[in-house]
């Protein structure tokens, strides 16, 4: 039976464009569709805007860091608005980009919702017949959840915040994992009162204990104010000097904003999928196997719309592995095994394998872990530590684990991520020449284990 196209691909986010790229490089006639705008939630609302304001964030120590210097800086100020427009202008220049390369490659581009009707047909809202295509990819990603409290609707999530017109000054920031801490690094930075509210004993669960408390210490520190074991009760309705949110505990504080960063859940509602047949998880993930099949086989999924591994570079591996497996003839899984990724806290998170936890419930360890204050902070007189951390395995000497906290973590992790990896050893940071005087050498010159 012939079809209108070999792939249809549902959402144009960093999985989607690779997979429709390289689906259409290697010969197949590709159409992808997608409601919002081209570039997903990485571009559009996501790491690169949130990465901008992080460095947006960062300039205020930067100026009270170079009295230490000798500096004398005149007075500065923040507007909002002129950062927003920057932004703004920069992630319309992205999204040009990402459609012109997807045009480029052959792949035709439907600014539509796309629900699927079967398992070889897409209804686009903008078209009055289905599509029809050999293979369908699902590529729709994730949105933010927001638990059910009364007065939910005042709250607001990531998506939001990357729009509003004008900056709050005091914040409550609800959650405790990535994008609640990155964004309370941000807030205060950029001059706002921020609380932060976990329901948990210690921010960032799941992260090495270790780095999660040092994070923590390090953003109080900065001037976050973190309530741990608390909740919102209630939100009560704004009023023109702001809004009054009731925590668990009874106690009420005053906000002009509440930002809510309880994670997110993958984008299954209302796209045809279980009609179709494609088993969903208890989430509603799309359930797949290591090459990103679907309970039918001729859909796939990739990205945060399957649960696995939310993160842009991830989505991309499995769009390319995707396309491999299916127009290349060469079934192929992405390696999800020792993934460095980055936090952009402040101070940052940058993480390679295992967690202290992790590795000690599986292997007999050594643990070399130093903090200390990095040189620029010598004559900056912040009391701001680092943070360096090596997991080894005694049995193999291999290096099971590497964390990294400060200044350029996720740069270091990157490139230590490629010795861990290959399966380095203590050695093999050992054998290497420390490059002098920079924070990373720690790294390569820890002699003794802390424990
Ligand atoms: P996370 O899963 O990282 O964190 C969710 C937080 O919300 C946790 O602290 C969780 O608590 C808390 N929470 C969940 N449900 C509730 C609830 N009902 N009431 C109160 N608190 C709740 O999600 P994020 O939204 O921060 O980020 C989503 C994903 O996006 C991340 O997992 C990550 O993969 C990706 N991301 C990556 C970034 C990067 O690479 N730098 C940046 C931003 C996002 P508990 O710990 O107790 O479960």
């Amino acid at each position: 039976m012939s079809h209108d196209y070999d792939l249809i691909v549902i959402g144009a986010g960093s999985g989607g464009v690779r997979a429709a790229r390289m689906s259409a490089q290697a010969g197949a006639k590709v159409a992808i569709v997608e409601e919002y705008r081209y570039g997903g939630t990485c571009v559009i609302r996501g790491c690169v805007p949130k990465k901008l304001m992080v460095y947006a964030s960062s300039f205020a120590e930067s100026f009270e860091d170079a009295k230490g210097f000798g500096w004398t800086v005149g007075e500065s100020r923040f507007s909002w608005p002129d950062f927003m427009a920057a932004k703004d202008a920069e992630i319309a220049r992205l999204e040009g980009i990402y459609a012109r390369n997807l045009a480029n490659s052959g792949v035709e581009l439907h600014r539509a919702r796309g629900v699927v009707t079967g398992p070889h047909s897409v209804r686009l809202s903008s078209h009055d017949k289905d599509l029809t295509a050999k293979h369908i990819l699902i590529a729709t990603g994730g949105a933010p959840f927001v638990p059910d409290v009364p007065g939910a609707c005042h709250a607001m999530t990531s998506n939001e915040l990357f729009e509003l017109p004008e900056m709050p000054r005091r914040v409550v920031i609800v959650g405790g994992g990535y994008i609640a801490c990155e964004f309370a690094g941000v807030l205060n930075g950029l001059g706002a009162h921020v609380t932060q509210l976990y329901r948990g004993k210690r921010i960032l669960r799941g992260f090495d204990g270790e780095v999660a408390g040092f994070v923590q210490d390090e953003m109080i520190k900065k001037g976050v104010v973190i309530r741990l074991e608390s909740d919102v009760a209630a939100i009560e309705d704004p009023t023109e000097t702001g809004m009054v949110v009731e925590l668990t505990t009874g106690e009420k504080i005053e906000a002009d904003a509440v930002l809510y960063a309880t994670g997110r859940h993958p984008n299954t509602r209302g796209i045809g999928l279980e009609e179709a047949g494609v088993t969903l998880g208890a989430k509603g993930e799309v359930v797949v196997d290591e090459y990103s099949r679907t309970s039918v086989p001729s859909i796939w999924a990739i990205g945060d719309v399957t649960d696995r591994v939310a993160l842009t570079p991830v989505a991309i591996r499995e769009g390319a592995a995707f396309a491999r497996s299916a127009f290349e003839g060469e079934l192929t899984a992405a390696d999800h095994e020792l993934i460095p990724t980055a936090v952009f806290t402040q101070p940052e998170i940058g993480t390679c394998g295992m967690t202290e936890e992790e590795a000690r419930a599986s292997h007999d360890i050594e643990v070399y872990s130093a903090a200390f204050r990095p040189m620029i902070h010598t004559l900056s007189g912040r009391d701001e530590r680092m943070l360096m951390k090596l997991l080894v395995d005694k049995a193999t000497r291999k290096v099971l684990g590497c964390h990294v906290v400060g200044h350029a973590a996720g740069e270091m992790i990157q490139l230590a991520g490629i010795a861990v990896k290959m399966g380095a050893t203590k050695e093999d940071f050992d054998r290497t020449v420390a490059v002098h005087p920079t924070a990373a050498e720690e790294l390569v010159t820890m002699k003794t284990p802390t424990r």
